[in-house]
């Protein structure tokens, strides 16, 4: 569900998708809610084609096929996902409050409508000024039910918006730990494979260049049976932050796996992105890694690093593999250097 909507277009596509699914006898559950709030609102593509298709095939939307669905463009299988399904569910049901709150408004407020148009039609054809002040006194009082009814309203939708603040943020907050390292704090894999995807699309559109860097600690299973796994944790967030450190912000550092992080270098020439890696290779060579407590020195650590060149049109796979092969040679011609893809 598209959270960042603004409230009137919120509003609206929510109270399409509850049309929507009174009128195909879909019932209203948060999934199915869920589903038809992004088809009304458009911007999933994929799951707009999927139900056309459908709807053009004239098929029914059975609970199985709304089940379906959901799994397909919903659920994914990490508990990050469980806990962003749960806050859009939270986020939906007030929203569904919400609406709830305006449609009994609306009512309230047209039959209070009615009822002054009513009294003001008996007063037209009264000339009796005591019962005339009869009638100013129900006007009095009926408006003062509604002014009542009102404030509730207002209060209660006050009460519904900060919930919804408060949705967001966690929601915000869900989605930015499911793509950070949790060891390193700097981006994932996931974020890595994320970004990828839309760094190549925006170099292709806007015909910049695109360069990847992996890089790999070397002889590190070493330095982990010397000193122990959680010295070598502690070397893996010196190197994250170091390398956070040595790049701008357009650019993606990650962790892509065990010992190995990557950096996804958008706007920058295979030169370039050489140079860069040669700073970060020689800012860790430098660093003299210590026992914070005893000062005991543990030495060095070297990086291996390979680099490619993003080619418009090719794969992704492609591109990482060319950087992957960089870094092979790279740890083959000695370690601690800085190797081009073969162009
Ligand atoms: P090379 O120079 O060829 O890369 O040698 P290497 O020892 O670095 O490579 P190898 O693939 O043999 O071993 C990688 C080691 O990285 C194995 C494991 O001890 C260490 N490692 C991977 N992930 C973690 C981690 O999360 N924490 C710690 N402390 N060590 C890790
Ligand atoms: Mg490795
Ligand atoms: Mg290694």
């Amino acid at each position: 569900m598209l959270v960042a909507d603004s409230f009137t277009s919120a509003q609206t596509y929510a109270e399409q998708a509850i049309k929507i699914m009174g009128q195909r006898g879909i019932p209203s559950t948060p999934p199915n809610y869920t589903i038809w709030y992004d088809y009304v609102s458009g911007k999933n593509t994929d799951l707009k084609i999927a139900i056309d298709k459908i709807i053009e095939e004239d098929k029914p939307f059975t609970l199985e096929t709304c089940n379906k669905l959901y799994q397909q463009f919903y659920l994914t299988d990490t508990a990050h996902g469980d806990h962003l399904q749960e806050a859009g569910v939270r986020i939906q049901d007030t929203l569904a409050q919400v609406i709830q709150q305006i449609s009994q408004a609306g009512s309230d407020n047209a039959s209070y409508g009615e009822k002054i148009t009513s009294i003001a039609g008996d007063m037209a054809e009264e000339d009796n000024a005591s019962s005339l002040q009869h009638f100013v006194q129900e006007i009095v009082r009926e408006t003062a039910v509604i002014t009542e009814k009102n404030k509730v309203l207002q209060s209660q939708l006050q009460k519904s918006s900060s919930e919804i603040d408060t949705l967001q943020a966690n929601l915000e907050k869900v989605r930015t730990e499911s793509l950070t390292d949790a060891l390193t704090q700097i981006g994932n894999r996931k974020l890595f494979d994320t970004n990828l995807i839309k760094e190549a699309e925006k170099a292709e559109e806007e015909k910049t260049d695109l360069c990847l860097l992996l890089m790999d600690i070397d002889h590190f299973k070493k330095f982990n049976d010397t000193y122990g796994h959680r010295v070598g944790d502690e070397v893996l967030r010196v190197v994250a932050r170091q390398l956070k450190s040595a790049v701008k912000g357009q650019d993606t550092p990650a962790r892509y796996g065990g010992e190995e992080f990557t950096c996804i270098l958008p706007n920058t020439s295979l030169h370039d992105a050489t140079s860069l890696a040669n700073q970060i290779r020689e800012k860790i060579a430098k660093q003299v890694l210590r026992n914070k407590k005893t000062g005991q020195e543990f030495g060095r650590i070297t990086l291996s690093i390979g680099v490619s060149k993003y080619v418009k049109g090719e794969s992704l796979e492609g591109f990482i593999q060319r950087a992957d092969e960089a870094l092979y040679r790279a740890k083959d011609q000695g370690r601690n250097r800085v190797i081009q893809e073969i162009s």
